[in-house]
């Protein structure tokens, strides 16, 4: 089955294998080898933007992740005697490699999400650039040196590999969520296995035949397909597994903690958010109005550090509402490039993100715009969602409380910076947050009195960059930092080591 591509022609990889050309039945990738689910089952991949369906898909089972699990810990010991410096070359060969195919692999973003070429090409771009800068760590690696209380003892930290890291990830920003996950595990000297999410399988089958022809050992990375209770939860539950890094729902993160907690195995969760923008009465409302939109929207709200409650000034809030619904009903949605937004992932998030806005009007919320699928010219049979501006909710709302990944805000009325702080910090969540003022004062007091781990003065709640930390407080993880040198973290131990020497035996 051939993508329609205006991507320039390329050589096949090494392995023969085309990304032009998506496969007919995405395989496994365990080690050098395709597979098929071991019980030879597949699933259907649709196309977001039609339903149509795209291709099938390996439905892995336990029996696939053992498979997966036992060779990554058979090539991880030799994996891990490499140098940092080696390892990271091969890593810097697959940014290469990923740069020399940035066209197919945003044509396969493009496809299985929906999203337009362009955005896919902005999201293939970060995944490369985190590829750069964790390659670069290799040379760094640094542990600390410090000093000893007992003469001619020295004593410093160096990182030590945990063994086989499973890694299992969301469908939003699928190329990128690979990159976050594989880079940095690899890196530290951990086998690695990737649970693909079930709505994006072909950029992690690309990442996957990229990573092959890069030249990482056979064995230290292999990706599988299916579903979270068949071939994610086997992972969780593997005993060899040392590291559980998950991104994706509270739900299925609790179930994580919980269930490799029981054999104390590590895990790194970045889960949702519901993230506050507050526009204060001195904020360039035009600004504020840009970033809002980016915020809510932009990937059809698919951001777990998408902008879900905007909070505004009294004093500006007609304003601002009005300049706010303008631009909202002037977006243009479907998946060329000059449109803002697509489509969301599949057609039960859709289901459920609209029965979430139904709920909120039956209980007296205003729907402003949005709050239905589309449907008609070019919208048919895909999952398309209006971009919904929703008001008069209050606080403790399900619809101010919990996420819906999808293209709906909320807006809020206060009265001064005060209680737009303590509505702001009123969530369960606690991922990302930004403020919209001119005032220092108020923009140095939001800083220190927000409950998040991202603030942001003047932008919006979402766009991160690969060299600094990135997480969330509270229901939005587990303490853990993903990019930036604070992934290594994650996928490493400490080891402190002291040594003693004798300088009188010279
Ligand atoms: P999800 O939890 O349903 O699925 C995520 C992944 O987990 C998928 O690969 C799925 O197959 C797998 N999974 C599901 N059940 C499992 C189980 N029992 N055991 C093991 N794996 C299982 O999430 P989703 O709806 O696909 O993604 C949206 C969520 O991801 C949102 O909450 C969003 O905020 C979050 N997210 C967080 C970040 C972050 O960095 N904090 C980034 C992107 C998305």
């Amino acid at each position: 089955m051939n993508v329609p591509s205006s991507a320039e022609p390329s050589r096949a990889d090494a392995a023969g294998q085309d990304l032009r050309s998506i496969p007919a039945v995405v395989p496994n990738q365990i080690g050098n080898q395709d597979a098929g689910a071991s019980d030879g089952r597949t699933f259907s991949k649709t196309d977001p933007a039609t339903g149509l369906a795209v291709c099938e898909v390996a439905r892995s089972t336990a029996s696939d992740v053992s498979r997966a699990v036992e060779r990554a810990k058979q090539a991880q010991p030799a994996w891990a005697a490499m140098t940092p410096v080696a390892r990271g070359d091969i890593l810097r060969q697959i940014a290469l490699l990923m740069r020399e195919h940035r066209a197919e692999l945003a044509e396969l973003v493009a496809k299985e999400t929906g999203k337009s070429r362009k955005d896919a090409r902005g999201e293939t771009d970060a995944a490369i650039e985190m590829g750069f800068f964790v390659a670069g760590e290799g040379r760094r690696f640094y542990g600390q040196t410090t000093t000893s209380a007992v003469p001619n003892k020295t004593a410093m930290t160096v990182r030590q590999p945990l063994g086989v890291a499973g890694l299992i990830i969301a469908a939003n920003t699928p190329i990128a969520n690979v990159a976050w996950k594989a880079f940095p595990a690899l890196l530290c000297g951990n086998a690695a296995v990737m649970k693909a999410s079930e709505d994006t399988p072909l950029s992690a089958w690309a990442f996957g035949v990229l990573a092959r022809e890069a030249g990482v050992p056979d064995g230290v990375y292999s990706t599988l397909h299916g579903f979270g209770e068949e071939a994610g939860a086997p992972l969780v539950e593997h005993p060899d597994v040392a590291v559980v890094s998950f991104t994706g729902s509270c739900q299925v993160g609790r179930w994580i903690a919980e269930t490799a907690g029981r054999r104390l195995a590590k895990t790194c969760l970045e889960l949702g958010g519901k993230n506050p923008l507050i526009v204060c009465d001195d904020a360039d409302l035009e600004n504020a109005v840009k970033w809002t939109l980016g915020s809510a929207f932009s990937n059809a709200g698919q951001r777990c550090a998408a902008g879900s409650r905007i909070i505004v000034f009294d004093k500006v809030y007609d304003t601002f509402t009005a300049l706010l619904l303008d631009a909202t009903r002037a977006l243009t949605i479907g998946t060329s490039d000059t449109d803002d937004l697509g489509p969301v992932i599949n057609e039960s998030q859709m289901v459920s993100m609209l029965a979430a806005v139904e709920r909120a009007k039956a209980a007296g919320a205003a729907v402003l715009a949005g709050g239905h699928r589309l449907s008609g010219d070019g919208y048919d049979g895909g999952y398309f969602v209006a971009p919904t501006l929703v008001a008069h909710v209050g606080a403790n709302d399900e619809i101010s409380q919990s996420e819906l990944f999808g293209p709906i805000t909320c807006l809020y009325r206060v009265q001064g910076f005060d209680e737009a702080i303590d509505l702001a910090n009123d969530s369960p969540f606690g991922l990302t947050a930004s403020i919209h003022t001119r005032d220092l004062n108020r923009a140095h007091t939001f800083v220190s009195r927000i409950q998040s781990g991202v603030a942001v003065v003047n932008g919006g709640t979402y766009g991160s960059e690969p060299h600094l930390p990135f997480g969330g407080l509270r229901q939005s993880g587990n303490g853990w930092r993903e990019a930036g040198t604070d992934a290594l973290n994650v996928y490493s131990d400490v080891k402190t080591v002291y040594i003693n020497h004798d300088p009188t035996r010279v």
